[in-house]
């Protein structure tokens, strides 16, 4: 029997050639078994009817009002007819709709009329309503209980193929194609997580009789997703252990013992095991691809720098490669400063080095001279040739994509090592899911004898008493951050905010008492430059910025920041910026401007940063308030996989448990030989043959 699902859509009633041919374009589909995998949304409940004196500008959501049609009239094409349930009125408006529709609306007749109701007006006005007859809709939808809303585009609805139209379609389809659904997951998974068959996921994700049903269809779904996702990964990184070959850096030498008893401070425990994971792959003989996640603070430079000492004992060069330039200047300083008792040569390369040293640097990579080169993306251009790079490090993985990590691949004669450092807190299996193939290591402890930042929630109000405090701190030394936010580099009106802050700063911190500097995004580099280093040496005691600092900056004597129009930021962002202080013995604090009157949910995080220092519990806390594309760190990552239904930043626990039943599937039957995995092999690799094409494309 040809299979059912691969028949082309415009078989299927309703459908026909010219409407397949839009369905394909806009959404992808092309047969049956696509249509079916199409699903809803979201759903909304046909069983509520709210009377027309109900709605409020609450109700921006879909609601449903059953109501009588009173007037029905054209302004120019515009069709437009006036409903009353005897509560109050409604107009509806449409400016687009079949010839036939018009005269199929009747004035008189009695309708459940469904759609997102504008309150702006004084009548509250629907715009392109569903409507049923109310027998129809007794009779048929009311039976539905819920409804699932599809997703189609404009240029689907200026074809008039609606939310409702998709679904007229998935109750035709489904006439046809019940029974004909394979299982694609073993049934000794099925049994054991007492998950829902395949072919019952699909039908009650489409026509779910009650919410409960409804959970545990799209559970079925989201897992088999997520394992799928698991399993490849999972597989392709045990296959790149296996195959890809990297550089042996055998010995540990006298670079890597001369930096290391020349620190000025012990390593903690957590920074001498990843020294430890880092040096096991860079002697292991296959290529190493770490993510290395550590909070803002607990040291993940250091561990970059003596592992690079490993390369350079092994005659290997190192590329460092961070997202700003200020932070390549600063890390070159620090590199540099390292570097300097173990005799290895650190170059700095970002887009303003002029042609002259720009020659050198050329000169000095071929020749070998340069040992570690620090900078910016400059780093990744075509132009820059090594002799021979070993080592790859990637600081603050979110400010790269993968494709730029693809681009560094291809610096050396064989694929370099790679690790890529990040104070974004990801948990462990996602990290997976959106690096795919990095192994992970975590700095989880911050240096000793530091002690927990101070975070204090202030209201304009307060503000005298702030700067008071500012100067006692100034007065033992100690140095400021005060940040202003931005939201875009191009706003004026930031800038403005930005330049009357200083203006209230200066009054209270006048010079020459106070020496003051203020750098931002469209400040000149060099001044740029001065700004900070004058800051970095000390000589300047309040440090006035936008968000330019967020990234990485590192002067252990400052010991307050100031975080103005802190409600603004979000939760991770604030606690990046938090990281900025506490970065020596001293005690530090971080204080958090608002206006005297903000939202709940703004008293919220400012609370919540107030309680504690834990950047994995704020990014949790993020996730719950603004939702999962805010993460930072997921969506500009350059994800390689694109979810259809999960959601793996929300669905956190069908992911652990996918990872959990991938790693005990793989750790029984690493190659998915034994039968009972055949599913599982086939589903992972029609899924997924992309994750492995692409990175073994990249690595070879
Ligand atoms: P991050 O992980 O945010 O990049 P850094 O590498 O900038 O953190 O380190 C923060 C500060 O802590 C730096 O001043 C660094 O010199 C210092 N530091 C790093 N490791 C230790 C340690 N084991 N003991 C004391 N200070 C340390
Ligand atoms: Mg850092």
């Amino acid at each position: 029997m040809a299979d059912i699902l691969k028949t082309p859509l415009g078989y299927l009633k309703k459908i026909g050639p010219q409407r397949s041919k839009l369905l394909a374009g806009e959404l992808g589909l092309e047969d049956f078994g696509d249509l079916a995998g199409y699903l809803p949304f979201r759903y909304i409940d046909r069983t509520k009817i709210l009377k027309i004196s109900e709605l409020s500008a609450e109700c921006r959501q879909y609601v449903q009002i059953k109501a009588t049609v009173l007037t029905k009239g054209f302004v120019g094409r515009r069709l437009q007819a006036t409903v009353s349930d005897g509560t109050g009125t409604v107009s509806l408006v449409w400016f687009n709709y079949p010839s036939w529709f018009p005269s199929s609306l009747n004035v008189g007749t009695e309708y459940v009329i469904f759609g997102r109701p504008d309150m702006d007006f004084q009548t509250p006005s629907i715009a392109h309503p569903d409507m049923e007859t109310s027998v129809k809709y007794m009779a048929e939808v009311f039976k539905l209980c819920m409804q699932g809303v599809y997703s189609i585009t404009e240029k689907l609805s200026r074809h008039y193929i609606t939310s409702k139209t998709i679904y007229s379609y998935q109750k035709e389809l489904w006439k046809t194609i019940r029974g004909h659904i394979p299982e694609t997951l073993p049934s000794y998974l099925i049994d054991h997580l007492s998950l829902m068959g395949r072919e019952e996921a699909l039908f009650n994700a489409h026509f779910p009789s009650d919410p409960l049903v409804l959970e545990k269809a799209v559970y079925r779904l989201k897992f088999e997703e997520l394992l799928a996702i698991q399993i490849a990964m999972t597989r392709y990184r045990t296959i790149r252990h296996e195959t890809s070959s990297g550089y042996i850096f055998k010995r540990v030498g006298e670079k890597f013992n001369a930096m290391y008893t020349s620190l000025p401070f012990g390593l903690t425990d957590a920074q001498k095991r990843v020294v430890k994971e880092i040096r096991a792959d860079m002697c292991s003989s296959h290529q190493m691809n770490r993510l290395l996640q550590g909070d803002v603070g607990s040291g993940k430079t250091v561990v970059a720098v003596l592992t690079a000492m490993i390369a350079a004992d092994n005659g290997y060069q190192t590329a460092i490669m961070v997202p700003t330039e200020i932070l390549a200047r600063q890390h070159y300083a620090t590199i540099s400063g390292m570097c300097a008792p173990a005799g290895v040569n650190v170059a700095l390369l970002t887009g303003s080095v002029g042609n002259k040293d720009r020659r050198e640097i050329d000169s000095g990579l071929m020749s070998g001279r340069i040992d570690i080169l620090v900078g910016t993306h400059a780093l990744i251009e075509d132009n820059v040739q090594f002799r021979n790079l070993g080592y790859v490090v990637i600081d603050e993985q979110h400010r790269f994509g993968v494709e730029q990590r693809g681009k560094i691949w291809h610096k050396g004669f064989s694929t370099p090592h790679v690790l890529v450092m990040t104070a974004t807190p990801i948990p462990r299996t996602l990290a997976m899911t959106i690096y795919g193939d990095l192994d992970v290591s975590v700095i989880d402890s911050k240096p000793v004898g530091r002690k927990p930042i101070i975070t204090r929630w202030c209201r304009e109000r307060d503000r005298n008493s702030v700067y008071y405090f500012i100067k006692r701190e100034i007065a033992a030394g100690h140095q400021i951050y005060v940040v202003f936010p931005l939201i875009k580099e191009s706003e004026k009106l930031d800038y403005k905010n930005l330049e009357v802050g200083v203006q209230a700063l200066e009054t209270f911190f006048p010079h020459p008492h106070y020496s003051n500097v203020v750098v931002h995004g469209q400040m000149e580099q060099r001044l740029k430059d001065y700004g900070m280093q004058q800051f970095k040496d000390g000589k300047a005691q309040i440090l006035v910025s936008t968000t330019v600092i967020e990234v990485g900056v590192d002067v252990p004597n400052a010991t307050v920041i100031l975080i103005e129009s802190a409600e603004r930021f979000g939760l991770s962002q604030l606690h990046q910026l938090r990281g900025r202080v506490g970065r020596s013995d001293l005690q530090s604090h971080c204080i958090l401007m608002t206006s005297d009157n903000v939202s709940s949910e703004t008293g919220e995080r400012m609370k919540a940063m107030e309680r504690t220092n834990d950047g994995f519990e704020l990014s949790e806390l993020d996730l719950k308030l603004r939702g999962a594309g805010d993460l930072e760190g997921t969506r500009q990552s350059g994800q390689l996989i694109d979810f259809k239904i999960a959601n793996p930043v929300k669905d956190t626990e069908i992911l652990q448990v996918a990872s959990r039943e991938a790693e005990n599937i793989l750790a029984a039957d690493p190659t998915l030989s034994h039968p009972d995995n055949k599913l599982l092999k086939e589903m992972s690799e029609r899924t997924h043959p992309a994750v492995s094409e692409f990175d073994l494309g990249t690595i070879s």
